[in-house]
């Protein structure tokens, strides 16, 4: 008997060389295989006959190979195969395709699948079909007809999975039936199913068995737009399934988190007056309402794992400010953590400008301090004298010691994901097992709910929904590289009317190098020739931290009229006088990141633009972005955009995004399977009661951790 967790080098037919291929699909177990679920089905119960084939359908025909060639045409080779069913005949093209010479044979039997069409003569045929060929199954003789039987069974007369290939295509889908269907046959399915009962039968969930057995073999019956759909109940149940257990870890996690002993800081008449005094300007309704959640965490004995969410502009910093303060006034420190250098820089700079008028000591700790002056700091923070400190992700990597922490407020930009933060917050505790500091976690882009259950669902959420008042939404343009004159004439207005503009040039990593090359001619060319009158700055990453600061001030300033820069100025860089950002090679950037680039403008009262120039030819999927840009202002719309166009993986940029990767589930087309998934697992988790035993719960975290440990690694959960 197989077990699931078995590698797959042992199931029958896989030695360890197809066991590699295998595993560059991220398929190394039976459980695995039993994962890799077919990406469409084929309808060889009823095939179609030939001659009740339309024009314009997607069919499914099986017939018996006539002849096959390869006809050399002008303009390319096109491939002809006639099948035939009886005395009727179809005849099916492929374009470019030398590579199926000699492949059929006549006499075998094959399946086709595509699209059917009428040729010049008004004769069907199917173009480009997806084959696959049956054999000679239909033969009699042999010494092995018993198994061509049952291989038969499988191919024809059923609705037939379709996998994906592999191995360069040496694994055919019909390799993967054969194999999968083994490994069904030889896999005790009858084990309790760790999904409490109470929870299956709030969704009506079939049983693991069957929802095996269905997804790669769905019944006769079974309702074909469901199979393509993944809407099947054996398709729910694999979903559902896999979201259950990672949000019961999360859920797990929360809970953990929760019962920790914390600080319930005091929210007295006098911390209520520090926090309102440093406002420089009447707060929003959603930043009242943020602050109240926030505020009421901290009061709580448990330490608070919060996130906040706010397009950029919504005025996050200052509620983080007003955080801070609720700690320092109780006599805690505080540590505020940028994801880049040039960020935390500006939140020390907005910082001692808001706090240092009232009385709170702010430090700045950053890699590229001097390390005479990092001793020094360090021993401040170290002997409670320093309140307020100020840097990068390095400083809980570096393990900075702190007298008496009592709010971390990571400022994330998306950096990060769940399976970081759980790795971070775990180094965290190991230090200090007594006291856990609360945690705000502050996020620029605003991230769809759906992605913020499975990134984020060990955090409360808190929404800041709103812009501060007065402002007017930035005009977008997407605009052609010929047209740049205009574009600089318009920016010379804009600064002859006393304001500041951006110029963004994209700087990827793989070509650092030669790109940061040409966003210094860029730059030159701009002071010398475009605005020889002007003063024209540069930013960018390789500059090193007191140049950086130095330009930025100057900028702040208005000395520096127009900053040509990389992206670092991305996240956090707040100049009110700055109304107009030209994007050079816009296509090239992600959505999130122009939205980011863009919320650098349109935060003063005037009119704000925002250029995106693109040059050459850009792919499509560059100019669906661009245009999303210059229809949309919406942060939430805008991201939701960006995840369907990218894919969850590809969402955060990054590999080292860290959201779970799933294996049957898609969160976007599954999004009501997720809420669902998260509703059951806080539901079972606080159990037990009448519906749910001790012994059921118990089951589901074995499983839990047991799955955790193997997909997600490193982290450990509970
Ligand atoms: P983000 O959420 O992107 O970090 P910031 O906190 O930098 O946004 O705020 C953006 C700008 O809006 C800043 O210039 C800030 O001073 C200003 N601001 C924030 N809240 C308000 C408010 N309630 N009224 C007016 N201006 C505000
Ligand atoms: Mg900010």
């Amino acid at each position: 008997m197989l077990e699931t967790s078995t590698p797959v080098q042992y199931v029958k037919g896989i030695g360890p060389r197809l066991a590699e291929v295998l595993a560059s699909k991220g398929i190394a177990t039976v459980d695995d295989l039993l994962h890799y679920l077919p990406f469409r089905y084929e309808d060889r119960l009823n095939p179609r006959s030939v001659a009740e084939l339309r024009a314009g359908e997607m069919a499914t025909v099986i017939a018996e190979v006539r002849n096959s060639g390869l006809f050399l045409t002008r303009r390319m080779p096109i491939f002809q195969l006639t099948v035939g069913q009886g005395r009727t005949r179809l005849k099916c093209i492929w374009f470019n395709a030398a590579y199926l010479q000699g492949r059929f044979q006549a006499g075998q039997m094959v399946a086709l699948y595509g699209k059917v069409e009428e040729d010049r003569d008004g004769r069907l045929q199917i173009v480009q079909p997806q084959f696959e060929i049956l054999g000679d199954i239909y033969e009699e003789g042999g010494a092995d007809e018993a198994e061509k039987k049952a291989a038969a069974s499988l191919e024809i007369g059923r609705i037939v999975p379709i996998y994906e290939s592999a191995g360069q295509g040496k694994l055919t889908p019909r390799w993967f039936r054969r194999i999968i269907r083994w490994a069904l046959e030889n896999l005790n399915l009858d084990l309790p199913d760790p999904i409490p009962a109470a929870v299956r039968a709030h969704l009506s969930l079939v049983s693991p068995r069957e929802a095996l057995w269905k997804v790669h073999w769905p019944d006769p019956g079974e309702s074909f737009s469901d199979l393509q759909s993944s809407r099947t109940a054996a398709h729910l149940r694999m979903i559902f399934d896999e979201l259950f257990f990672i949000e019961l870890g999360l859920e797990l996690k929360r809970r953990e988190q929760k019962a920790q002993t914390g600080i319930g800081f005091q929210l007295t008449a006098r911390v209520r007056e520090a926090i309102k005094k440093i406002l420089p300007f009447h707060p929003t309704a959603a930043q009242k309402r943020v602050l109240k959640e926030i505020a009421a965490d901290m009061q709580m004995p448990s330490p608070m794992r919060r996130l906040l969410q706010g397009d950029v502009g919504s005025g996050k910093t200052i509620v983080a400010f007003q955080a801070a303060i609720i700690a320092m006034e109780n006599g805690y420190q505080v540590a505020l953590m940028a994801p880049t250098e040039i960020l935390a820089q500006q939140h020390y700079f907005s910082a001692r400008q808001i706090l240092e008028g009232a009385g709170y000591r702010i430090v700045l700790l950053t890699g590229s301090l001097e390390s005479d002056r990092k001793r020094d700091v360090r021993r401040h923070i170290a002997q409670g004298h320093a309140q307020l400190v100020i840097g990068t992700h390095a400083l809980i990597q570096d393990r900075v010691e702190f007298e008496n922490l009592g709010l971390v407020i990571v400022d994330e930009q998306h950096r990060f994901g769940v399976m970081q933060r759980l790795k971070l917050m775990k180094k965290s505790d190991e230090g200090s097992k007594t006291i856990e500091p609360d945690v705000l976690v502050m996020t620029a882009t605003p991230i769809p709910r759906t992605l913020a259950l499975t990134l984020y669902g060990d955090l409360d959420v808190s929404v800041l929904d709103e812009l501060p008042p007065g402002r007017t939404p930035v005009v977008t343009r997407s605009v052609a590289d010929e047209r740049a004159p205009e574009v600089w004439k318009f920016v010379r207005k804009q600064i002859a009317a006393g304001h500041q503009a951006y110029v963004v040039y994209p700087v990827i990593e793989e070509n650092e190098e030669r790109e940061l090359k040409a966003a210094e001619q860029m730059h030159r060319q701009l002071r010398e020739k475009i605005f020889p009158n002007l003063h024209v700055g540069l930013l960018h990453g390789r500059l090193d931290a007191g140049e950086k600061e130095r330009i930025m001030r100057e900028f702040q300033r208005g000395e520096i009229e127009i900053l040509v820069s990389t992206t670092v100025i991305e996240v956090g860089v707040d100049v009110p006088n700055a109304t107009i950002m030209v994007i050079e090679h816009a296509d090239r950037f992600g959505l999130a990141q122009l939205h980011q680039l863009r919320g650098r403008i349109g935060r003063g009262a005037a009119k704000s633009y925002c250029v995106l120039m693109r040059g050459g030819k850009i792919s499509e999927e560059g100019e669906r972005r661009l245009e999303a840009m210059v229809r949309s202002n919406d942060g939430f719309q805008i991201a939701e955009l960006d995840l369907e166009l990218r894919g969850p993986g590809e969402f955060f940029g990054t590999k080292q995004a860290g959201i779970p990767s799933f294996r049957v589930a898609n969160i976007i087309r599954d999004r009501q399977l997720l809420e669902a998934a998260k509703r059951e697992a806080a539901w079972a988790i606080s159990g037990p009661n009448a519906e749910i035993s001790r012994g059921e719960i118990d089951r589901a975290l074995r499983e839990m951790r047991s799955r955790w440990a193997m997909s997600y690694g490193l982290v450990e959960v509970g």
